[in-house]
């Protein structure tokens, strides 16, 4: 038996980082699948009848090993990843995606969840329990464990087909985004562009033994290009082959499998008695229902429109004065928008950084963190690390009790994947009466420390980091019984409102105050500096807004209706978009095709979540700032109703506990200056 599948013996029940072998991985899933699979046997070879206690809280408690193992191993396979690891984790994965389906299609198993289920009424269940009962029976009866069995084969065959479907939808923007390069040999066509993205341009055409430049449609290519490059034929050449993705009436072509997944999964969600996909997917939303999101959108869009079209006009005559443009076209867009930026606020990071050493930020977020919630944060060296890099702190609260313990790990190397997240090794529950507490992470890539400089952050690497750690308190202040609904296991559209509400404390002076000092000088922050941080950051919120609804919006009409009559990809875009366009149509572009948020990933009936959450985020800050942004009872009413309460409950209720009332969009479209 290797190491993971025993007892830890280390001091907090931490995971034994020094002493796990890659090779412990594979035998230790094996083992820890065993286990788990003879506690789902023993649930159900139980020969008493089905009750909560025996069938729905033992099935919650079930696979403690295997997901405890199951979080260190794909934890790393993020943070500290090698070969071995990866070559581990393709192997894994099918083992542990068949288990899950295993249970699913547990039929002896669903019978016994489905008898606890169905006699809810009369078992006295608390909150919670209903709340876990309703998952656990969903888990079952949203992938058809109640349909006959023609159908059940019916469903199945759909979902491979999606399967199917969604990977060859991704193959082919793949392939496009690969099949596309322009190729520069005049060095004043890369005019305008900043010298880093010059370079990597000539590199790329070096490591295809090119001579010049090559730009090509991957993001770091693309971005700098359509932002900086002054040479306007080639930015709409570039921007109409970004477009032109999976819209080509060629073997990449995407129009069709667009039309055939928006059927499928109407189909899918028929079968299991919903309307449409979009009520299938929303039944597990904050947002509920698609009448619900729809006019969601339309009342932001309405809001919004006027000062979008006041934005578009002023860019427009911006342009116009700089280059003699009479048409501001989509490829004009990020470049003048660029230039007008530069001239209206004149702030670069370089300014700023000086002020937020990673040190003070870190203490920062602590301190913001003591007032308002009554944490300690004590480093600790006494407990095993994956890195070198980590930084471990016990987490304490006001009566000297272990709240969590904090894994923070901040510096990009070779093995850690892009961008920032939070993550847990331990989940927090209440077992056998004792309140297990939770092992939260925390994992970035931010400016690394020199030999002469400390790390300096850029004002976004701030705001990334409080948004991490509002998910870390989310899951470090989490109090629940059951595991799977607790810390941030919530809806989809409520998980963002504690990591986007802390970032609210990065604008405000009495919280800049605390940490945001020169790390030579000790000098506060200017707030003049604050004030342009707060007005950059709305520039242009107009536009930003009616393409985020844009978006949303499409998703909806492929999802919120029946599709069938859908005949024709691009009209039907052209006719979502309605509303929300303020630039000329590109005939030979087209969105839906290449739009792999929601025809591959998992924003199918989600993109409006992004809006979503920020109209929470500002409605709760505001709250805030009308008593007072450290007010305790405010601080307090976020804590016991949102940050401990995880999935226990309907997200709306636990809102409306935290603010009196449900949340509006005012706070969002003021933040924004939007209202005029
Ligand atoms: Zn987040």
């Amino acid at each position: 038996m290797t190491v993971l599948n025993k007892t830890f013996n280390t001091p907090y029940n931490t995971a034994p980082f020094s002493k796990i072998k890659t090779e412990d991985y594979l035998p230790a899933f094996k083992e820890g699948i065993k286990k788990s699979k003879a506690e789902i046997d023993a649930i159900t070879a139980n020969t008493e009848a089905p009750t909560f206690e025996n069938t729905i809280e033992a099935l919650d408690y079930s696979g403690e090993e295997l997901d405890r193992l199951s979080s260190i191993f794909f934890n790393l396979n993020s943070a500290e990843t090698n070969d071995e690891i990866q070559k581990i984790a393709q192997d894994v994965s099918p083992l542990l995606s068949d288990f899950s389906n295993d249970i699913t299609l547990n039929e002896d198993l669903f019978k016994r969840v489905k008898a606890v289920y169905d006699s809810k009424s009369s078992l006295d269940l608390t909150t919670e329990q209903n709340t876990l009962l309703d998952k656990k029976y969903k888990g079952f009866s949203r992938n058809g464990a109640n349909l006959p069995e023609d159908k059940k084969e019916k469903l199945r065959a759909i979902d491979k087909e999606l399967s199917q479907l969604k990977l060859k939808f991704g193959e082919h923007i793949l392939a496009e985004t690969n099949k596309f390069e322009m190729h520069l040999t005049d060095e004043s066509d890369l005019s305008g562009l900043p010298e880093g993205a010059k370079e990597a341009a000539k590199q790329l055409a070096e490591s295809k033994d090119k001579d010049g430049w090559l730009i090509t449609l991957d993001y770091p290519s693309y971005i700098p290009f359509m932002t900086y490059a002054d040479n306007r034929a080639l930015r709409e050449e570039l921007s109409k082959a970004f477009g032109r993705k999976g819209f080509q009436n060629d073997e990449l072509d995407n129009q069709n499998i667009v039309l055939k997944i928006a059927q499928l999964r109407f189909e899918r969600a028929q079968l299991l008695g919903y309307k449409t996909h979009a009520h299938f997917v929303l039944e597990e939303r904050m947002a509920e229902t698609p009448e619900k999101v729809t006019s969601f959108l339309n009342e932001l869009l309405e809001k919004a429109k006027p000062a979008a079209k006041d934005e578009f006009e002023e860019l427009e005559s911006f342009a116009k004065e700089l280059d003699g443009i009479d048409q501001l076209q989509k490829w004009d867009s990020g470049y003048y928008a660029e230039k007008l930026k530069q001239k209206l606020f004149d702030l670069d990071d370089e300014q700023l950084k000086p002020y937020f050493k990673l040190e003070n930020v870190i203490n920062g977020a602590f301190t913001v963190a003591e007032k308002l919630f009554g944490l300690q944060f004590e480093e600790i060296n006494t407990i095993d690390k994956y890195h070198d890099d980590v930084l471990t702190y016990k987490v304490t609260d006001a009566d000297g009790e272990l709240v969590s313990i904090f894994y923070a790990d901040f510096f990009p190397r070779a093995g850690k994947r892009n961008g920032a997240w939070m993550t847990s090794y331990k989940p927090q529950m209440i077992k056998d009466g004792k309140n297990e507490r939770p092992h939260i992470s925390n994992v970035c890539n931010f400016t690394k420390p020199t030999k002469s400089k400390p790390s300096l952050l850029t004002f976004n690497e701030v705001t990334t980091l409080f948004h991490e750690f509002g998910h870390a308190l989310h899951g470090m202040l989490a109090n629940t019984t059951y595991p799977s609904i607790s810390g941030t296991s919530v809806y989809w559209d409520f998980v963002e409102l504690p990591s986007q509400v802390l970032e609210n404390w990065c604008y405000e002076k009495e919280a800049l105050e605390l940490f945001a000092t020169h790390y030579e000088t000790g000098e506060v922050i200017p707030m003049e500096l604050v004030e342009k941080i707060k007005a950059s950051a709305t520039f242009h919120e107009g536009m930003q807004t009616l393409r985020q609804l844009s978006f949303g919006l499409l998703d909806m009409s492929w999802h919120g209706i029946d599709p069938s009559n859908i005949t024709n990809v691009k009209s039907h875009e052209v006719e979502a978009f309605g509303d929300t366009s303020l630039y000329p149509d590109v005939a030979e572009n087209c969105m839906s095709t290449s739009f792999s948020h929601i025809f591959q990933g998992g924003y199918s009936s989600g993109y409006y979540s992004y809006k979503w959450a920020e109209v929470l985020d500002a409605d709760a800050f505001e709250y805030f700032k009308e008593e007072g942004i450290f007010n305790k009872i405010v601080a307090d009413k976020f804590k016991t109703f949102v940050l401990s309460q995880g999935g226990t409950d309907n997200p709306m209720t636990l809102y409306k506990k935290f603010r009196g009332q449900e949340p509006k969009p005012e706070a969002l479209l003021r933040r924004a200056g939007l209202l005029k």
